[in-house]
């Protein structure tokens, strides 16, 4: 098989497949996000044409422009892909997020959820919304720590409410990279027990939805994912290629 990028998405999709099978999920539980950080619009087109329709970006400034000259390139009547946030935010960035994408994955305080339900234009759909945790415990990493995500999601659930222009969907995490299986999927597992825990508070919001997984440990990710409800898996490299050094 000649290295392109319909056949890298291709063989992600494989994997997916295969690790469904493995782990009794049905792959319609599983959805499929590129990660095209770095990566210009026409690449990104490339992957639209193989039939990828849900995009991941990092930095706001790239993912506003990309989400423009992407608009340009595909033609007046086509379907238009989702665009996912899931890069660290600040809290002077949310405009052009809340104005541009239709999902951000990495909300870790309520004064960012609370300028994203501001900010969200009304005459787009309500911004779908997860919760950023930090499952691996580093003091480096963003995300809310599984003590303080009770009283974020009850707060960032009764804002969805109030507002109408947030939907609180899920939790994401970015674990510390492990090599093997069974350190891969620790963490995911965590991260899937805080999830059901939240129903389980009666937290009133969708949350069916986990974000976890990239081009190293969606195996694990998808071993760990929930029968009922969606997991996303994050992919970049697998589909996309090596980035270069920032
Ligand atoms: C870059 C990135 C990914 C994709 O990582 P790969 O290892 O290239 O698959 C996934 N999630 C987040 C939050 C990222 O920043």
């Amino acid at each position: 098989m000649t290295d392109t990028l319909a056949h890298r998405l291709e063989a992600v999709q494989a994997r997916i497949q295969a690790a469904c099978e493995a782990a009794g999920r049905s792959p319609t539980a599983i959805s499929l996000l590129a990660v095209s950080k770095t990566f210009p619009a026409d690449v990104v087109f490339e992957a639209y044409e193989a039939g990828q329709r849900a995009f991941g970006e990092n930095y706001v400034q790239e993912g506003v422009e990309k989400i423009a000259a992407l608009s340009r390139l595909l033609s007046p009547d086509a379907e238009r892909p989702d665009w996912h946030f899931i890069g660290p935010l600040q809290s002077n960035k949310t405009r052009d997020v809340a104005e541009h994408f239709d999902w951000v994955h990495s909300i870790d305080r309520l004064k960012i959820a609370q300028r994203l339900a501001e900010q969200r234009p009304a005459h787009r759909p309500p911004l779908q919304v997860c919760l950023q945790v930090n499952v691996s415990g580093e003091a480096t990493k963003s995300g809310v720590s599984p003590e303080d995500l009770p009283a974020l999601a009850e707060a960032v659930a009764s804002l969805a409410h109030t507002s109408g222009r947030l939907v609180l969907r899920g939790l994401m995490a970015i674990p510390e990279p492990a090599a093997q299986l069974e350190d891969q999927r620790r963490p995911f597992a965590t991260l899937r027990a805080l999830l059901a825990q939240l129903r389980a508070n009666k937290t009133a919001a969708p949350l069916d939805c986990l974000s976890m997984g990239m081009s190293a440990d969606l195996e694990a990710a998808v071993l760990e994912s929930e029968a009922a409800g969606t997991c996303w898996v994050r992919v970049g490299s697998a589909i996309f290629g090596a980035r270069p050094r920032p």
